[in-house]
């Protein structure tokens, strides 16, 4: 038996963008120590989950809540939801020219620890464990966030930044597309190795390929923008078989599951 586990409560949860309404009902429920997979058809509304559950401005909240430990965080900016707890890996990482990667990480580490800043000398030496983790050299710390980065780099540079501060629930949006599979091992690892009974994890994919290194304790189908269908592990299995044109509200075609096998290789001559 563990203690209370701190929890997530998304309710009934509606948001748009543009003034366009596309999460119509979300309900999810995520306690730490759960690994969550949010799966779906292209479209159905996981990134604008992700957004809204982190608070982005672009991204309107209708109706709902969403509250960390009963508490809700609707009415919070993104920096106060990060201090309550919450991460969000991006689909797209952003570059910002200007700031090193490894400073980002140290201002973002110590503003979450105000109460215990770490020196300079002890972060470099956490730093190197979590680049070793994911397979990125050093020489990464020192150059500016994301900037030049292939799309491979900038997912572990994501899974170093979750590995860094260790949040109590990270939402990881698509951290496993355009990976090639010794990098997908590699980035599994990073976000197997900050799996414990403290965090929560959301791992949105598309592709049920991740899931086979990052064992889920529940899947959920998201199909315009409501969550359709859950169940455990064997979901997930399910629909690598069968895609998701079987589940009701999948428009025919819209069920495409198969995974590219190198998305990320080189350009090649066809
Ligand atoms: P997913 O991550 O599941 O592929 P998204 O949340 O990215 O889905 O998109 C859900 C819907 O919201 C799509 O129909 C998409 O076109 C729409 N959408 C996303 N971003 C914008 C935007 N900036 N402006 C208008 N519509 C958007
Ligand atoms: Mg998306």
């Amino acid at each position: 038996m563990r203690g209370m586990a701190d929890t997530l409560e998304i309710i009934d949860l509606h948001a748009g963008i543009e003034g366009k309404e596309i999460l119509k009902g979300v309900s999810l429920t995520v306690r730490t120590g759960e690994i969550h997979a949010v799966m779906g058809p292209n479209g159905s509304g996981k990134s604008t989950l992700a957004y809204t559950l982190m608070g982005h401005p672009k991204y309107k909240f209708i109706s709902g809540d969403i509250r960390i430990n009963g508490e809700s965080i609707v009415g919070l900016p993104p920096n106060q939801r990060a201090l309550k707890g919450l991460f969000l890996g991006f689909q797209y990482p952003l570059e910002i020219p200007g700031v090193s990667l490894a400073n980002f990480l140290r201002i973002s580490y110590n503003s979450l620890r105000k109460d215990e800043p770490m020196l300079v000398r002890d972060f470099r030496k956490l730093l190197e464990d979590k680049f070793e983790l994911v397979g990125m050299e050093r020489s990464f710390a020192t150059r500016y966030l994301n900037e030049g980065f292939s799309g491979g780099e900038k997912k572990k540079a994501e899974v170093v930044q979750l590995a860094v501060l260790r949040p109590k629930f990270a939402i990881l949006d698509e951290t496993d597309s355009g990976l090639d599979i010794d990098a997908l091992k590699l980035v599994s690892d990073g976000i197997n190795s900050v799996h414990g009974p403290d965090r929560g994890i959301v791992l949105i994919t598309h592709y049920q390929r991740i899931l086979r290194y990052v064992t889920p304790d529940f899947v959920h189908v998201m199909v315009d923008g409501r969550v359709a269908l859950s169940g455990g592990a064997e979901l997930a299995q399910k629909l690598e078989e069968k895609g998701y044109g079987w589940i009701k509200g999948v428009e025919e075609g819209g069920g495409e599951l198969r995974q590219p096998s190198m998305p990320d290789a080189p350009e090649q001559n066809h």
